[in-house]
């Protein structure tokens, strides 16, 4: 009788915080999340701030953006964050490369 010695390795399940968007309350991986964070006077949308209460928009979602769906969370805050979060992904201008006309 051979008793199987080999169990399958267990996958180390790293823990992914997972956070729901304020907006749509859909529950992602955090990294899928624009981080609006709580300051001194109101929230502010700012990238890499990892400190103080935070809320979390989808970064990838424009609907989520809208101020009256930001309003629930961030109240009067709404429509600055509303803005903050389209200025994120704004269509910059194209870049307009001259073209040289040689002679
Ligand atoms: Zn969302």
């Amino acid at each position: 009788m051979t008793v199987p010695a080999s169990l399958p390795p267990t996958a180390p399940s790293r823990h992914v915080p997972e956070r729901s968007c304020v907006a749509c309350r859909a529950k992602r991986p955090q990294g899928e999340f624009v981080r609006v964070t709580r300051v001194e006077g109101g929230w502010r949308v700012l990238p890499g701030q990892r400190t103080g209460r935070g809320a979390y928009v989808c970064a990838d979602s424009p609907a989520c953006w809208a101020e009256k769906r930001l309003r629930r969370a961030f109240r009067e805050g709404a429509p600055a964050i509303s803005a903050a979060l389209h200025a994120r992904q704004a269509p910059s201008v194209p870049p307009i490369t001259p073209t040289p006309d040689q002679p």
